[in-house]
């Protein structure tokens, strides 16, 4: 039976590959190198679907693909409809994080009942953090390089995923606060893991017995 799996490029590709390998698929091609965006592999049924990291969730909601691996950041962001999420593959973790110019009192302006400007990628992470902190806040929403916002006034403070802190550092901004700890899931249509129940479940169970420590 056919089976459809959507991977984003990357460092999810990359940390995925000893869970595919576990599970007996190995890619025929690299997607880095590779304009390709379907890539067979060495099962002629089983395919990997090559889609933008945030448009995972989506991919396998609506069944073009069966399964996806896909960041917490992007499944909280996406609302999870439609997928089953059975397994934390532990893979590119990183942590969520508020993060501020290293000259910007961020508790005294938290204190102070300040209106902030969040700039980010993840308004609903965003949204729900200040909520629940009660403090007041205007999202800006971004597509990218989150890090640039507060260096030109666009906003007061950004919530970003941090991995080595390298980027914070490079421009000058702190992380102020730890909002999730990120790492990648993997997702299954709700549909298809009944359809094709023997086909997906060794497959999961592959993927289990390989999560790294
Ligand atoms: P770093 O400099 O190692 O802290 O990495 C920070 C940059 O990499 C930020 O721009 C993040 O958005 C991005 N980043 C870090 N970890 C991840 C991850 N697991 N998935 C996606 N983006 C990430």
């Amino acid at each position: 039976m056919k089976l459809t799996i959507a991977l984003s490029k990357g460092r999810i590709f990359e940390e995925t590959l000893p869970l595919l390998a576990a599970a007996g698929i190995q890619p025929a091609e690299d997607p880095e190198s590779s304009r390709k965006l379907v890539i067979d592999t060495n099962h002629e049924h089983v395919k990997l679907v090559i889609v933008r990291a945030s448009d995972v969730p989506t991919y396998v909601q609506y069944g073009a693909a069966d399964l996806g691996i896909a960041g917490r950041d992007v499944l909280i962001e996406h609302g999870g409809d439609g997928l089953y999420q059975p397994l934390d593959l532990n893979i590119a973790r990183c942590k969520m994080m508020v993060a501020v110019s290293n000259d910007f009192d961020y508790e005294a302006a938290v204190k102070h009942g300040a209106r902030l400007k969040i700039a980010t990628k993840y308004p609903q992470i965003a949204r729900e953090h200040f909520a629940r902190k009660g403090v007041h806040v205007d999202i800006i929403k971004l597509y990218g390089s989150m890090e640039l916002a507060p260096l030109v006034g666009l906003a007061d403070a950004i919530v970003d995923l941090v991995s080595t802190g390298n980027t914070l550092k490079a421009n000058n901004l702190q992380a102020v606060e730890h909002i999730l700890d990120i790492s990648s899931r993997l997702v299954v249509n709700q549909a298809a893991l009944k359809l094709k129940y023997s086909t997906i479940q060794p497959v999961l169970d592959a993927f289990a017995s390989a999560v790294p420590a």
